[in-house]
């Protein structure tokens, strides 16, 4: 199948430093990509360039397979079928809700009074058609903003941390309003975020950015569950790291031997796993380790500190190589410093690397 947006190799470069760098990616009709890393990775100057209010160095932009921008010749924005949220949705404040929704629209009449009425039906706001936009909440000029967009039917809609300025109350249910019109109106997506939560919960794939790169795409459950590298890791959570050795393809830790394939003998690993797949294992201790019984190897940890999280624990051990490891506890666990405890790890949801910049 045709992509519907697809971006091939597409570089930027602000004085000689690339900040797009060989960004490729695509967008199938009807889906969510969201274009996911931290501030300053290059998010929005990929984001830019596809709207076309940008141009790149090199590479190309095609929609539905024709060529719609390269390094020389590009078709204007307005003419890209491409539609624009941003952070900063401003409404103009003059014209009402109905006249904000039609102002993109070429229709007139009758025709165009239908499409406005169809949108503002669908985000909820049909009673607001003649209102002005002082007169909504946040939440609801959002919506609005959404409907102007969505009315000359785009091909892609573009977002830029479009949920960023509402309160963390009413963002949820803006977020899964919002992605369930652009679903209803078979728009394709392309989402900017720096938080992984809203990446998990909006996507269909995400594309991970770093540094003017994509390091991986995929969908969220892979991304979050086959990380490229320690970096990956860690930007969707807090992390462990126990670092280790390569000998005879294994690496030690204190929870037994990981294996490490395709690494030089004596090369530095970073074994890292999140702090969900900590555990402590209650039924072991006092008793000490029987390792019939379970899988992989308990290693013993001593509290260094528990805090108190809500829902819930983090308890924070030193293990006998001197690690510290954090475990996230369901409920109420706070032991005291210095109690000695028998832990578990996860071993499917450990990840070997090589050590960098060691
Ligand atoms: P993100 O959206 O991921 O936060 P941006 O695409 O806004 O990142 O910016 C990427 C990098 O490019 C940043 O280092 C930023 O300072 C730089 N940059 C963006 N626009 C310009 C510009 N017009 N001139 C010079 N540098 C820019």
């Amino acid at each position: 199948m045709t992509p519907r947006l697809e971006v091939r190799n597409l570089v930027r470069r602000y004085d000689q430093t690339a900040v797009v760098d060989d960004v490729s990616l695509t967008i199938a009709p009807g889906h969510v990509t969201c274009l996911l890393g931290p501030s300053g990775c290059g998010k929005s100057t990929t984001l830019r360039m596809i709207a076309g209010v940008d141009t790149q160095d090199s590479g190309e932009i095609y929609l539905d397979g024709d060529l719609i921008s390269d390094a020389t010749a590009s078709v204007p924005p307005e003419r890209r079928s491409i539609g624009l949220i941003f952070q900063d949705f401003a409404l103009f404040p003059h014209l009402s809700v109905g006249e904000n929704v039609g102002f993109g629209l070429r229709k007139r009449g009758a025709e165009q009074r239908k499409r406005i009425e169809e949108l503002l039906d669908k985000v909820g706001l049909l009673r607001f058609v003649d209102e002005y936009p002082h007169q909504l909440s946040g939440g609801e000029q959002q919506r609005v903003a959404l409907a102007r967009a969505l009315a000359p039917r785009p091909k892609v809609m573009l977002m830029d941390e479009p949920f960023s300025g509402l309160d963390n109350r009413l963002r949820d249910g803006i977020r899964d309003e919002t992605l369930a019109i652009l679903k209803d109106e078979g728009t394709s997506v392309l989402l900017v975020t720096h938080e992984p939560e809203e990446a998990m919960r909006m996507a269909d794939e995400i594309a991970l950015m770093r540094r003017g790169k994509i390091v991986q795409r995929g969908a969220p459950y892979n991304v979050y569950n086959a990380p490229v590298d320690l970096a990956a890791v860690a930007f969707f959570s807090d992390i462990n790291v126990m670092k280790s050795k390569v000998h005879g393809s294994l690496a030690d830790t204190p929870f037994g031997q990981f294996l490490a394939p395709g690494l030089p003998e004596g090369a530095a690993v970073d074994i890292v796993f999140r702090p969900q797949h900590l555990h402590i294992d209650f039924d072991r201790n006092g008793r000490g380790p029987n390792p019939t019984q379970v899988a992989g190897t308990p290693a013993r940890g001593i509290v260094e500190r528990a805090r108190f999280m809500g829902s819930e624990s983090l308890v924070e051990f030193r293990t006998d190589l001197g690690a510290i490891l954090k475990a996230t506890v369901p409920n109420v666990f706070l032991p005291k410093p210095g109690t000695p405890l028998w832990l578990t790890v996860r071993r499917d949801r450990c990840f070997v690397f090589p050590a960098e910049g060691d």
